[in-house]
């Protein structure tokens, strides 16, 4: 019982370690890579039954050439690194109400949590505000045809799938 607790437990702090390092590793040599950054190579990890020819193996041979000198086969990863992107533009951000300095944190805001919640939020607001302008217009001119008078039902059904 407690074993089994144990090793869950265990699986997700290592889970969670591991996208910390991967996070860092992204931040650090990927993301904003200096002068001094080593070249990052990825490796397929998802498949434990092909540890061997898929990780240990490629890791070997780039380790290998390292030491001997030579460039090794695989290519090192590199972030998609945008020229055009501007570190110091200005973005204002309506719905938050807030100002946002770069490209790249702009375009983190825009899938950032609390912008997308706000958003929603007002979403939320403007269907409303839509459909009380929608009943609102709707109903005059309901009363003012008169041929729809006769069906006086099928209107009421109309009005209800509007709203
Ligand atoms: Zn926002």
């Amino acid at each position: 019982m407690f074993r089994k607790i144990g090793i869950e437990a265990l699986k997700q702090v290592t889970k969670k370690y591991a996208r910390k390092q991967n996070r860092w590793v992204k931040n650090r040599f990927l993301s904003r890579p200096g002068p001094s950054a080593p070249p990052v190579y990825g490796l397929e990890v998802s498949d434990v039954s092909k540890w061997e020819e898929s990780v240990l193996k490629p890791a070997l041979e780039i380790v290998q050439s390292f030491i001997q000198g030579r460039k090794p086969t695989a290519t090192p990863i590199k972030m998609p690194y945008n020229e055009a992107e501007n570190k110091r533009s200005y973005h204002k951000c309506n719905i938050c109400d807030r100002i946002i300095i770069g490209d790249r944190e702009w375009a983190a805001h825009i899938k950032s949590k609390s912008h997308l919640n706000q958003l929603k939020k007002r979403r939320r607001l403007d269907s409303d505000a839509v459909n009380t302008m929608e009943s609102q217009s709707i109903s005059p001119d309901h009363n003012k045809e008169p041929k729809e008078k006769g069906s006086p039902e099928q209107n009421d059904q109309e009005l209800k799938c509007c709203i």
